[in-house]
């Protein structure tokens, strides 16, 4: 019995990893599976109940190093929402090789230094670490050094996400705010409202922000 439990286990474990992880890292997986397995037994009351929702860091999700580093000043007035306009994902193991996708994506093909977005959200009910609370993102220009980058995984366009995902974004923007890396009195806009010729965050969930708080209407672009 004992033997089927652990390789159940390990198995959950392996979606985070890459093929060739060591056996160390293999093993500090398991040890997170288990932490969250017991902690993520309700997705809805990690959303509702903590301060801040659970954070997949890049260790976690098994990031690629980056080539940049620019520290962000915080607190930051703009909240900028995206869509990803990959695939949906609603467990963690899957949320993981969509982040690792969207990484390699990004840098291989885009040509940037890392991930763009500050944060993104599944619709596992998680967040996971894009370029984390301080570090300038690569998501919307002009607003990158001043905003906090939020992509729920999925193409928006038809259909809005599952509600554990924007009551997920609510959370850590409030988690945001909390920590002090977003001013009180931010402003929040849809990628389209910063950046023209984008459909980001899709028509769906960019009708779906509009009743959020702090969203603002118009198109902002930068100045030129
Ligand atoms: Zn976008």
């Amino acid at each position: 019995m004992m033997i089927f439990l652990v390789l159940f286990l390990v198995s959950l474990s392996l979606g985070c990893l890459s093929k060739d992880d060591e056996q160390g890292k293999l093993d500090i997986g398991v040890v997170y599976r288990l932490n969250l397995e017991s902690t993520m037994s309700d997705k809805q009351q990690n959303v509702n109940t903590k301060e801040c929702p659970t954070i997949v860091s890049r260790t976690e999700w098994n990031a690629r190093s980056p080539k940049c580093n620019e520290t962000m000043k915080t607190p930051v007035p703009f909240v900028i929402i995206h869509h990803t306009h990959m695939d949906r994902c609603h467990d963690y193991d899957h949320c993981c090789a969509e982040v690792r996708k969207i990484q390699d994506f990004h840098m291989d093909v885009r040509g940037w230094c890392d991930i763009g977005y500050t944060f993104l959200v599944g619709e596992d009910g998680r967040v996971y670490e894009g370029r984390g609370w301080d570090t300038i993102g690569a998501h919307c220009p002009w607003y990158n050094h001043q905003s906090i980058g939020i992509s729920i995984m999925g193409d928006f366009t038809t259909v809005i996400p599952d509600k554990i995902a924007t009551d997920t974004v609510q959370a850590l923007i409030k988690c945001a705010v909390e920590r002090g890396k977003l001013s009180p009195d931010f402003i929040l806009y849809g990628h389209r409202q910063g950046r023209n010729g984008t459909t980001c965050p899709g028509d769906a969930l960019f009708k779906e922000i509009q009743s959020w708080p702090h969203w603002k209407p118009g198109d902002h672009f930068p100045p030129k």
